[in-house]
């Protein structure tokens, strides 16, 4: 039946196709898949066929082929295996993700997705069942199906072809057990452990035992944890990320280490505004599951940091915010109420909107020319392309990412590799404004609020005059006093859809 033995090889590069080719490419694809006839591969103990088109995998009834018995969108596939055991050898069992349908669950905050298994007998037909595993787990890795076609495979029955199995991706997976509400472990066992294991990607796990125990590890591995890893897959808040880019960074070729080795953020702790940020960029829920599944099935994005220096001379890479006054406050003092989880923040922002403490200081940005310049109080500009914002302040909040936390929509338009700084700030208002500005942070309407002004600029320096205050540097305390920021545009990589 078949006229000889065909491999696919996806390592190899593929080879340009032809006009005609390209135009009847839709067909082949079709009939890569169409050709084999399987009377022994069963769907639920009844016969099936398994085609693939460019987007979906098909469990196709043979009496009719208008409905097959199942179609699963191949972006949705996280992993496949073959399971079996006695005459029940070769089930191939197709693991997806896709979105929940409902009203209740695809919300405001993103859409969430569901854990689906299917299984396929191929009863005798171990090649088959094989080359189907090894083509899902290439597509699974990225590879399209018109490269797959393109390597010369057009045509040809999937019971012909010898199709090698990619090889295992690698991650490090770094728990910080008491991060949020102190749910890393159970995060860890319950989504993650399961999901990567499904996905076939090996694993190694670092559970933290004590702060910068992350940070540490990475600067003291022997080898290029970028030749070891594909990711590192954080699971806890913010901080622990914050561990893992200074880590990166502080080790020899440590900039060129981030923009190879992406992190992934899978949210379990206070602050999870990376993992929001990323998410919300593919309209994905801000869940572990959802994090998770992005982290087996995304693809690079670059993610801006900055280089923020701080007045005791030490620089710190951050991606998120610097705040200052009412933001910082409320982040940084509410730190005792952390097992209420991002409830502490409102329980806060109440206390402060009622104290509402106004900061002296001096804001200097190099402000992007082509972006609009609200219009300030004490403001001024200087012959070096300097702007000067004199206090008073009650806020200033310097964010490169469109969320600082899973219900903080503090950046909106902010994309995560747009190069600037976007800059919120606040000199006055009345408590009554505050509530209004406090109220709208959850959906970004506080950007729309007249005594809210929005600067776009690559670099500032902050230099507070009033004796006490706080810096939060994603959501970390920082010394207090001058500190100069730069970004650092398109510096790391992230994993999105
Ligand atoms: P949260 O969002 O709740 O603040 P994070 O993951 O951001 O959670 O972590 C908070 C802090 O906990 C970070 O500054 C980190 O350095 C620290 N940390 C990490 N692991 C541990 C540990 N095992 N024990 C104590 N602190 C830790
Ligand atoms: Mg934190």
């Amino acid at each position: 039946m078949c006229e000889s033995d065909v491999h696919l090889c996806m390592s190899i590069s593929s080879p340009l196709m032809s006009e005609e080719a390209r135009g009847s490419r839709q067909e082949l694809y079709s009939s890569l898949l169409n050709k084999q006839d399987l009377a022994n591969t069963k769907y639920g103990g009844v016969a099936c066929n398994v085609r693939l088109s460019t987007t979906q995998l098909i469990i196709g009834n043979p009496k009719n082929a208008d409905y097959p018995f199942v179609r699963i969108n191949t972006c949705d596939i996280i992993g496949v295996s073959i399971r079996g055991t006695g005459a029940k050898k070769n089930v191939l069992e197709v693991i997806h993700y896709p979105l929940a349908r409902g009203c209740c669950t695809s919300h405001k905050h993103g859409n969430v997705r569901t854990r689906k298994a299917i299984a396929i007998d191929f009863t005798d037909d171990a090649r088959t069942c094989e080359n189907w595993r090894n083509i899902i787990r290439h597509i699974i890795g990225g590879v399209t199906l018109p490269s797959l076609a393109e390597e010369g495979q057009m045509g040809a029955s999937v019971a012909d072809l010898r199709v090698e199995a990619p090889p295992s991706r690698h991650f490090l997976v770094i728990v910080n057990p008491v991060g949020g509400k102190r749910q890393g472990r159970q995060i860890w066992h319950k989504f993650v452990e399961p999901m990567l294991k499904e996905a076939g990607i090996v694993v190694t796990l670092l559970v933290t035992e004590r702060a910068n125990h992350a940070r540490d590890s990475i600067v003291e591995m022997q080898a290029d944890p970028s030749l070891t890893y594909q990711a590192v897959l954080c699971v806890g808040g913010d901080g622990i990320v914050f561990e893992v880019v200074n880590g990166l960074i502080s080790r020899p070729g440590g900039e060129d280490l981030l923009q190879r080795l992406p992190i992934v953020h899978v949210p379990g702790g206070t602050g999870n505004g990376l993992a929001k940020s990323v998410l919300f960029t593919c309209h994905e829920a801000c869940t572990p599951r959802n994090a998770v599944f992005v982290a087996i099935r995304g693809r690079r994005q670059a993610l801006d940091l900055s280089r923020i220096t701080t007045s005791d001379g030490n620089s710190h890479i951050s991606f998120l915010f610097l705040a200052w006054g009412l933001i910082a406050d409320v982040d940084i003092l509410s730190e005792s109420m952390r097992y209420l989880g991002e409830t502490r923040l409102y329980i806060a922002a109440v206390y402060f909107m009622l104290r509402r403490r106004y900061y002296s200081g001096r804001l200097r940005m190099k402000l992007l020319p082509e972006a609009p310049v609200p219009d300030c109080m004490n403001m001024t500009e200087g012959p070096d392309g300097f702007t000067t914002i004199e206090s008073p302040f009650l806020m200033i909040w310097a964010m490169q990412t469109s969320h600082s936390g899973i219900t903080i929509h503090s950046g909106p338009g902010v994309r995560p590799d747009d190069g600037v700084f976007t800059v919120a700030v606040v000199q006055t208002m009345t408590r009554l404004q505050m509530v209004d500005l406090l109220l709208g942070i959850d959906e970004g309407h506080h950007f729309k609020h007249p005594k809210v002004k929005v600067f776009k600029c690559t670099e500032y320096t902050l230099e507070p005059l009033t004796d006490k205050g706080l810096f939060s540097l994603d959501g970390e305390v920082v010394p207090y006093g001058l500190t100069t920021a730069k970004v650092l545009p398109s510096a790391a990589t992230v994993l999105t859809l």
